[in-house]
């Protein structure tokens, strides 16, 4: 096998701290390495330390002392879905009173697509992370709520990208207004026969006027019985129990986080439940941002993701999040980094992505600046120049 010697990093962040070289930075959770270089062998990296250690490698790839971080693994999405709502976000930015239905407009929209249309659609929006720096991407269901509407979510998802969710669970079906139990029912009985053989990850929309733990609970373990691992919706608009139910149930990550008593922080500081955030959100409802550094201060992982979707957060950029974070959240730049790499990893509990060391996926965003800092230090730029995808240049 061919092996590439990637040189004239100025600044690599691995994400291992064994492979820490940085004087500024010793034993920090980015594992900086100053004058850097990586070998990748097919899709994987095989070294990576300084440039003076490196060893012989058959071609040679000079990145021109830019820095380098792993791909984002933005752990949260919803981009299978039709149509448009632009509309109800000017009128919110607007304040103007809108009436229409939020997600169930999405809904209808979703459901009267053909399935090249929401397949095009998903691939547009891969493409445009990709091109941003994301090289691992979670994507769910929700907006098709029939067993048949779901399962086609779920397999078109699974055709594009490695991560699917399904979230029949995102809210009550209209064909079940007034009925939750009915509707409960359809998503732990066929919905979840329908839709299993393409998922990971089951979740579920723990907030009023969607699921109540009870409910929350009876999705996630019939999810568990068929062999999906647990994510939820928590705590997003309102105090409840999604925070503490994903954490006694196990579950790789909580998402939103953004309104949390303190046994709910202490409970996400002591499980191995990751904490996501998704700052796009409250940027685009003008909501109040989640509090990471109280739940980094409390010891829980965070993760940093998008929740790209057509009506909370139509963002894809996940250093537009990571700038935010920074800003609004009480992250330091290195915190952020981590969060929007190692932390969506670990948000999806894997260790193949989100680092750059031995054995990793040679998934890389190359910034046109000589630090990771830049990412928040200069938001709105678009830094990522160059991206590599299983040891490919993609970008
Ligand atoms: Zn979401």
């Amino acid at each position: 096998m061919t092996a590439t010697l990637i040189h004239g990093i100025r600044s690599l962040v691995t994400n291992e701290p064994a492979l820490a070289r940085d004087p500024s930075a010793p034993d920090a959770p980015l594992g900086l390495v100053a004058d850097a270089a990586l070998v990748i062998e097919g899709e994987h990296v095989v070294w990576a330390g300084p440039a003076a250690d490196a060893p012989a490698a058959d071609t040679a790839y000079d990145v021109g002392g830019r820095a380098v971080l792993p791909g984002f693994v933005d752990s949260h999405s919803h981009l299978v879905y039709a149509g448009d709502r632009t509309q109800e976000f000017n009128a919110r930015m607007s304040g103007r009173p809108y009436t229409a239905g939020g997600i169930r407009t999405t809904v209808a929209a979703t459901r009267a697509a053909s399935d090249d249309e929401l397949a095009a659609t998903l691939a547009r929006h891969l493409a445009e992370a990709l091109r941003q720096g994301t090289t691992t991407l979670e994507t769910k269901s929700g907006y098709g709520l029939t067993v048949d509407q779901e399962a086609r979510a779920v397999r078109i998802a699974a055709g594009l990208t490695d991560e699917v969710t399904y979230l029949g669970a995102h809210i009550v079906a209209p064909e079940h207004d007034g009925d939750p139990a009915a509707y409960v029912a359809e998503v732990t009985g066929p919905m979840l026969d329908a839709c299993a053989p393409y998922a990971r990850w089951i979740d579920v929309f723990c907030e009023q006027g969607a699921f109540d733990g009870d409910q929350a609970r009876a999705i996630l373990t019939a999810g568990q019985a068929r062999g999906l691992l647990p994510r939820v919706h928590a705590n997003q608009l309102s105090y409840g129990p999604g925070v503490r139910l994903a954490v006694e149930l196990g579950a790789a990550s909580a998402d939103h986080c953004t309104h949390l008593t303190d046994a709910d922080v202490d409970a996400l500081g002591q499980g191995d439940t990751v904490a996501t955030l998704l700052p796009g959100c409250e940027f685009s409802t003008r909501a109040v941002y989640p509090d990471a550094r109280r739940l980094l201060d409390a010891g829980a992982t965070v993760a940093l993701s998008t929740d790209c979707n057509p009506g909370s957060s139509f963002t894809s950029s996940v250093p537009f999040c990571v700038a935010i974070a920074v800003r609004e959240m009480g992250m330091t730049p290195d915190e952020a980094v981590w969060a929007a790499t190692a932390g969506g990893a670990r948000a999806l509990r894997r260790t193949d992505v989100g680092r750059l060391g031995p054995g990793a996926y040679a998934d890389l965003a190359v910034l046109d600046a000589p630090s990771h800092v830049h990412l928040a230090y200069r938001p709105g730029v678009p830094l990522v120049t160059e991206v590599w995808r299983r040891g490919v240049r993609a970008v």
